[in-house]
């Protein structure tokens, strides 16, 4: 076991790359796999001179083979901001899709077991709060959110196949909006934006009249989650993250604070099939993998400011 690889695809990623550096700490071999199309480099070159750690640029949709022994694919490569679903709607549904069916095929090839990414998002605009795993979702198939949204039922939908008919060890983390430093500065996820906003004084823009929900959880807690959930012998899916909610009015006023800015608040349009409440039931997680997160909104937001202060300082 202890020469096995474990192999995250989107290591390069936001997700990924604290993933891997987690992995890597705990004395595994690691194999980044990424395209780089939302990922970056720079976000493992930390990594880039440890022995144990391997980037990879490959993209997920073409297949992969690999020498060496894999004992572990976590499968995080996607885009996953709302603003990828109009600017990147193809490659989300293909990397969701023939990427996933090929990171299964590499896993079942090597005898590994298998972690999907998942979402919150399959639970679309919930008519069930808060969400547990039971809930079936409540999902425009044809709406701007449904590369996305759809993509992740129909990867969730071919794990269990493979479970099912060809005997995969699969799991599925159903994955809530989770935020912290190495977030691209033009993601488009609200935590990233608002404190971009406030740090540079520009108006913080809640869409709609910021009475939408989102319950919002640090990403060193959403990794060991994921971990615990691969070193289980758990199939999901199950929610992984923060069950602490918030509206987003609230969170804008929050960052404003936090950041000590002058920013003023603007309301715009509210986006289409934009979820009106999200917040996971994290029951299963506390019981079956005696995980939950630790880390309060206003300390994770404080270190995710601190990193973004210095990386706009070296602009
Ligand atoms: P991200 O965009 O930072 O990371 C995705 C990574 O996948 C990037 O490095 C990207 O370059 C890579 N990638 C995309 N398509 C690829 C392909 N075809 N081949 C190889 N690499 C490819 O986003 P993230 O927030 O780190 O999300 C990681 C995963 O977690 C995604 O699957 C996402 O759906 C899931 N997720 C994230 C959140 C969140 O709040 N961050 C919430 C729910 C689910
Ligand atoms: N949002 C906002 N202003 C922005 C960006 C986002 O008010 O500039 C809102 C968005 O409408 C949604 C919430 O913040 O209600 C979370 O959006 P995000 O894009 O981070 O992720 P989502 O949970 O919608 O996938």
């Amino acid at each position: 076991m202890a020469s096995e690889c474990v192999v995250v695809t989107g290591g390069a990623g936001f997700v990924g790359s604290h993933l891997c550096e987690a992995l890597v700490r705990e004395g595994r071999r690691v194999i980044a796999v990424d395209n780089f199309v939302t990922g970056r480099p720079e976000n493992v070159a930390h990594l880039a001179g440890q022995p144990d750690f391997t980037l990879l640029e490959h993209d997920i949709c073409e297949p992969l083979t690999l020498e060496t022994d894999v004992g572990l694919v976590f499968h995080l490569a996607s885009p996953a901001s709302p603003v990828d679903f109009t600017r990147l709607p193809l490659e989300i549904m293909r990397a969701n899709s023939q990427g996933t069916w090929n990171a299964i095929t590499l896993a079942l090839e090597k005898g590994a077991r298998f972690l999907l990414a998942s979402t919150s998002e399959v639970y679309g605009d919930p008519l069930e709060h808060p969400q547990r795993e039971t809930y079936w979702g409540h999902v425009n198939p044809i709406g701007p959110r449904s590369v996305y949204d759809e993509a992740k039922r129909f990867a969730e939908a071919l794990t269990t196949a493979f479970r099912r008919f060809r005997g995969l060890n699969s799991a599925i983390a159903r994955i809530f909006n989770t935020y912290g430093p190495r977030m691209r500065l033009d993601d488009g996820r609200v935590v990233q934006k608002f404190i971009r906003q406030a740090l540079c004084g520009d108006p913080v823009t809640v869409f709609g009249d910021g009475s939408q929900t989102r319950s919002f959880c640090y990403v060193e807690d959403l990794v060991k989650g994921l971990i615990a959930l691969a070193d289980s012998d758990q199939p999901g899916p199950i929610n992984l993250g923060n069950p602490e909610e918030k509206t987003i009015a609230d969170l804008a006023r929050l960052i404003i604070r936090l950041t000590d800015s002058r920013s003023s608040i603007t309301l715009g349009p509210k986006p289409p099939d934009d979820p009106q409440r999200r917040k996971p039931d994290i029951s299963l997680a506390r019981d079956l993998l005696q995980w939950e997160p630790e880390t309060s909104l206003e300390s994770g937001l404080t270190r995710t400011i601190d990193s973004m202060r210095r990386g706009l300082a070296d602009k």
